[in-house]
């Protein structure tokens, strides 16, 4: 076999996925034995389209994964969507709209239908994306929130939180949306500030003495009042309390109340009170029982109750009313007022407070041992500064409204008697044939779950939930949940909740909140800006295994993730060293492909065979370390400058020679250099799949190993050997050669040596004593291109001209070739020099004017703090070439 001149990313890609499905790699088997990794990934939304956070989100889930397959765990990574109640019933409702129809015309369950047809056409886009991606995923066992088996886990858990006396229905004031027509829970209205008015309306007494003005954002609301509110301690209003006022355009009389809620410096201290639409106003309401006028419909129109206006908008009304207040001359006047006013996170609709009957999880038995879980260390969230905001949403928790007034979803399971007058419901996983009151029929309640709460069994209700099932006993808890911060609250919390009640333990030992995704000038990627990156497109571009590696390497705990076209060459570069390193060995491999025997003694290999070793050895640690401790990118940087820096830029320039060499030497060498490959590319291979694969079927013929996996996928994970591979001062001869090549190749490049040219170096010993020069001289040689390599004598005047490079324990100097014009280089390290420091000196002026301190974002403060960073480090830089030069001119 043979490799290609080039890497192609497509045909790799799609070759091996499928190959390691047919061979069902990606399968679990609860009954296998061994040590447990489990990990259930975040549904994505049926109507999801990848995007970046998907693909930094899935790459995570994959390399931690992967490496713990081949670490020799009985791993399982289950896939699946969510139906996404709110988000797929609108998109099936735009898609409706066009056809000039809406649900209602359609009827629930002609519309449900729909709703399940759009789910086959379209449903599964977003997992054939997560598959281009990698992601191995037992695809067997995926799962959907609304197949039969998660349905009768919701059914399940609702009927037994009722049972227990924590699911209660209350009529309450709720968010209202009127354009989805449902119920919203507080996290799903987003908050917009608006430039209101606040208008000032004089409320006249009953019995005509006078009057009391109140202060109103909300004038159109005025038709629902039922009571006028002060502060029981403002001496202004103290007389007035309990005295009657006549409701203006309505003339209903309603009472002046005092109550402690009220805030006194808010317009004009007294309160307007429409406890069926405000928040603050219900509440007061409750307290004084006061009737509840609700004015408008589910539609957002004024009802009956708003007598003359019935039929106008929200807003139509308002300006009605408040023309009819000036007509009657009882409007004060108006004055500007910006608040945040609440709207649909779906739709955009602003939000109605109404009054309606919903269903209510009891949340603070559920919440307290879920706090108690982080607290004691059950469940671990890194970086752990998130923690914090867990107990703080935690700690003040409302109850949750789950009903939605949907229908696409998990319909509740309580049933109304038609016939009783004012029944109760009977909540139960089969519907009762007939009411055991009457014996009348049952009508199943209309409402469906918050979406949620199905998401909030996931890690249960995927394992089969309730049966006693043998994944749910293998595979519960999970291991680790990868998810971005923005869910802790919809999800990670109600998660904990939920399997602490019903599974008695955490459903994650670990969660890891993955960084935000930026764009190169650190901007949040949104679709206003434009700048939203396509991982299908930079997929196409690059390969997947370049965008993978890209997104692991910037995977900083606690960091936003800035993502650019630089970074993702990078890595494709990365992958194209790897590649030609692998070409590089496999033509200095001759015969028939047969495992290459292990040297006698490791002992007895020279300097630089047992060194690389050692640094594989190195690279193993480290990198199974970072693994573990979720460092993604402290993991990829390691296997990229082991790959880069130790084995392709000093091990292969090593090898070249004994590989000519024949006999015992070449013999080891290519030893070296299979096992090494090998190593790496296990190494590799869960952070780039498919080109570690592609490779290293190639090598695989060559590979020493009485137990050889058929595929990289299922290959052990390399441990490191138990014996040292270097003495001391064999690491410090190492140690002396890396930095003295580095001094030499850095004056090579300032000098303008052509690449194959060939020069003379010499070391100044100032301190130190010995460095062992004899153990790694003809290594640096190599390294540096050198035809000579000696130590000066101190008093001795090198002939030529040498530029000296400062080093810890004396200099190294190279002889400038023959073509190194001095004043030329002089001036033009002079000139990029003055250029740096004047734009250097632009940043600080433009960072430090207060202006800028005051004004700029943090996104361009950022941006100019880390210019500032680069420009200096390039300010030394020059600055010390130009003293190296300057030495020795
Ligand atoms: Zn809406
Ligand atoms: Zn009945």
């Amino acid at each position: 076999m043979e490799l290609d001149k080039t890497f192609d990313p497509k045909s790799a890609q799609e070759r091996w996925f499928d190959k390691w499905v047919e061979l069902g790699y990606f399968k679990a088997d609860p009954t296998r034995a061994g040590k447990v990794f489990s990990i259930v990934i975040p549904p994505p939304n049926v109507t999801g389209q990848l995007h970046l956070g998907h693909a930094l989100n899935v790459t995570l889930h994959d390399v931690i994964v992967r490496a713990r397959r081949m670490q020799g765990y009985n791993t399982l990574w289950l896939p699946g969507t969510d139906h996404a109640g709110i988000a797929t019933q609108n998109v099936v409702e735009r898609e409706l709209a066009k056809e000039g129809l809406n649900r209602h015309q359609l009827g629930r369950e002609a519309f449900v239908e729909r709703v399940w047809q759009w789910r086959e056409t379209y449903g599964g886009r977003i997992l054939n994306q997560l598959r281009r991606l990698g992601a191995s995923c037992d695809w067997s066992r995926e799962r959907f929130t609304l197949d039969p088996g998660l349905s009768r886990a919701v059914t399940e858990v609702f009927v037994r939180l009722h049972r227990d006396g924590l699911i209660y229905r209350d009529r309450r004031l709720i968010n209202w949306c009127p354009r989805c027509e449902t119920a919203l829970s507080d996290l799903e209205v987003d908050h917009k500030q608006s430039d209101g008015r606040l208008y000032y309306v004089r409320y006249p007494f009953a019995d005509g003495s006078g009057a009391i003005i109140v202060a109103t954002t909300r004038p159109e609301t005025m038709l629902g009042d039922t009571a006028v509110a002060v502060n029981a301690a403002d001496p202004r209003y103290a007389s007035m309390v309990g005295k009657m006022v006549r409701l203006p355009l309505l003339g209903r009389e309603i009472p002046i109340i005092a109550d402690q809620a009220v805030d006194r410096e808010f317009g004009t201290g007294a309160l307007k009170i429409t406890p069926a639409h405000d928040p603050a106003d219900f509440e007061i309401g409750r307290r004084h029982g006061l009737e509840q006028i609700a004015v408008m419909d589910e539609h957002a129109r004024m009802n009956e109750q708003a007598g003359p206006y019935r039929g106008l908008t929200r807003e139509e009304c308002r300006k009605r009313v408040v023309a009819d207040l000036e007509g009657e001359g009882l409007l004060e006047k108006i004055e500007p007022h910006p608040h945040a006013i609440g709207v649909c996170s779906r739709c955009e609709t602003v939000v109605e407070p109404m009054l309606s009957p919903q269903w209510y999880v009891r949340i603070k038995p559920l919440a307290d041992p879920a706090i108690a879980a982080v607290r004691d260390g059950r469940t671990r969230f890194h970086p752990q500064r998130w923690e914090r905001t867990y107990f703080d949403w935690m700690e003040n928790i409302h109850d949750w409204c789950i009903s939605r007034q949907l229908w696409w979803g998990h319909r509740i399971p309580a049933y109304w008697c038609t016939s009783c007058e004012n029944p109760e419901p009977i909540v139960a996983a089969a519907p009762p044939e007939k009411c055991p009151t009457c014996g009348g029929a049952m009508r199943q309640d209309e409402d469906v779950l918050d979406t949620w709460f199905s998401s909030a069994l996931w890690p249960f209700s995927t394992l089969g939930w309730p049966d006693e099932s043998a994944d749910l006993k293998t595979y519960y808890p999970t291991s680790l949940l990868i998810t971005g911060f923005d869910i802790i609250f919809f999800w990670v919390a109600r998660m904990m909740m939920m399997g602490l009640r019903f599974m008695d333990d955490v459903p994650f030992r670990d969660v890891y909140i993955t960084p935000l995704v930026r764009d190169q000038f650190g901007k949040k990627m949104t679709k206003s800006r434009g700048n939203v990156v396509d991982p299908l497109e930079i997929i196409e571009r690059y390969g997947t295994d370049a965008v993978r590696f890209t997104l692991a390497q910037l995977a900083v705990q606690g960091r936003d993730l800035v993502l650019s076209d630089d970074r993702l060459a990078a890595s494709r570069a990365f992958a194209n060293k790897i590649w030609n390193a692998a070409r590089f060995t496999m033509m200095n491999l001759e015969g028939a492909p047969q495992p290459l025997p292990p040297p006698a003694e490791i002992g007895r290999l020279r300097l630089a065979e047992r060194w690389i070793l050692d640094r594989l050895d190195s690279a193993i640690s480290d990198v199974t370390r970072a693994i573990d401790g979720y460092e993604f990118n402290v993991a990829s940087l390691r296997l990229y400058q082991f790959t880069w820096h130790e084995f392709c830029d000093w091990y292969i320039e090593l090898a070249k020679e004994p590989l000519k060499s024949g006999g015992e030497a070449q013999a080891a060498t290519r030893w070296v250099l299979v096992r090494c490959l090998d190593r790496l590319l296990r190494m590799l291979h869960p952070f780039m799949p498919f080109i570690s694969e592609e490779i290293w079927q190639v090598i695989r013929p060559y590979i020493d190993d009485a137990e050889l996996a058929p595929h990289l996928a299922i290959a052990r994970f390399p441990e490191i050997g138990d014996k040292p591979l270097l003495s001391a001062a064999e690491q410090t001869a190492m140690a002396h050669c890396i930095e003295v090549t580095g001094a030499i190749n850095s004056m090579r490049s300032l000098l303008g040596f052509h690449p194959g040219a060939r020069g003379r170096a010499l070391l100044k010993v100032v301190s130190g004593g010995d460095l062992n020069l004899a153990g790694w001289k003809t290594y640096a040689m190599t390294l540096g291109k050198l035809d000579e390599l000696t130590i000066l004598d101190e008093q001795a005047q090198p002939a030529g001209h040498f530029i000296f490079t400062q080093l810890a324990w004396g200099e190294a100097g190279i002889d400038a070739p023959a073509e190194f014009d001095f004043q030329k280089t002089w001036a033009a390290l002079q000139k990029k020099l003055k250029e740096v420091v004047s734009h250097l000196e632009r940043h600080v002026a433009r960072m430090s004017s207060p202006d800028f301190q005051s004004k700029a974002s943090p996104e361009a403060r950022q941006e100019t703090e880390d210019k500032v960073v680069e420009l200096g480090a390039q300010k030394i830089r020059l600055e010390a070439q130009l003293n190296q030069l300057g030495q020795s001119a």
